[in-house]
């Protein structure tokens, strides 16, 4: 059985916890955006020790997203991955033996736990997104980018849960005190996803296997929860209920595939 569980997910820190359940539970940490007392009250309230965590895969260099990365691993000898322009992208610190490159369609084998990494099209180095399988049930995470490519959409088939950025929505977003420049970053070609965008891409990934949909990395000022789930539901022929919405500091609870 595979689980997993947004810790938190918005401009102010994302980190999602994966978890291949065997006689030995397998356990990955997709980015680390927030700080290492805060992650550690997240994962207790999981029910975890940052002990517990195998892996930690960041998917690239913003705060957001890569946080407390660094300490965390060395504090807990806990190997990381990343693309080399990730790396590069935050002065190419030592990670003390614990670094590991992850490229673009490269498939990383974690025992329990095999991730596919892909690129996609956002403002930094060389971001990656990824999907997760244990080689029954499928995972795919997708946030912080602009546009879906056709390679992108490729890597999301037959996805279990998704978990899927659905940034601003399209009006709030015009009518906001952004400067101009901002709101050109955030609604363009390497910036975040719209309600509209991500409830594209929901209906294009949606079948009859798709047991979750989460809504994440909303943005606090230029989206509200009901909107997500109102395109999103929308794209997939379901209540706006049964849209999962990932909370800034409360994350989501554990969803089991
Ligand atoms: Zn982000
Ligand atoms: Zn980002």
């Amino acid at each position: 059985m595979l689980r997993f569980r947004s810790l938190g997910s918005g401009s102010t820190g994302n980190a999602t916890l994966v978890e291949a359940c065997g006689l030995r539970p397998f356990r990955l940490l997709i980015d680390c955006g927030l700080g290492i007392r805060q992650l550690g009250m997240r994962l207790a309230a999981a029910g975890l020790q940052p002990a517990d965590i195998n892996a930690i895969f960041i998917t690239h260099e913003h705060g957001d997203h890569i946080g407390c990365a660094r300490a965390l691993a060395l504090r807990h000898r806990i190997p990381v991955w990343m693309s080399q322009g990730t790396h590069a992208a935050t002065g190419a610190p030592d990670y003390d033996g614990l670094l590991r490159m992850a490229r673009d369609a490269q498939a990383i084998d974690l025992g329990g736990l095999q991730l596919t990494p892909f690129a996609v099209a956002h403002d930094v180095k060389e971001p990656l997104q990824l999907s997760c399988t244990d080689g029954a049930a499928k995972l795919g995470i997708l946030t912080d980018l602009g546009h879906a490519t056709p390679q992108v959409m490729a890597h999301l088939q037959a996805c279990h849960a998704l978990l899927l950025e659905a940034n601003h929505d399209t009006d709030l977003l015009a009518q906001s005190s952004y400067p101009a420049f901002l709101k050109q970053r955030v609604g363009g070609d390497h910036g975040h996803l719209s309600n509209r965008a991500a409830a594209a891409i929901a209906g294009a990934l949606t079948h009859s296997g798709l047991r979750h949909l989460v809504a994440a990395h909303l943005s606090q000022r230029n989206n509200r929860p009901a909107l997500a789930q109102q395109a999103l539901s929308e794209a997939l022929g379901c209540n706006a209920s049964d849209i999962v919405v990932a909370d800034a500091v409360s994350g989501t609870p554990w969803l089991e595939l």
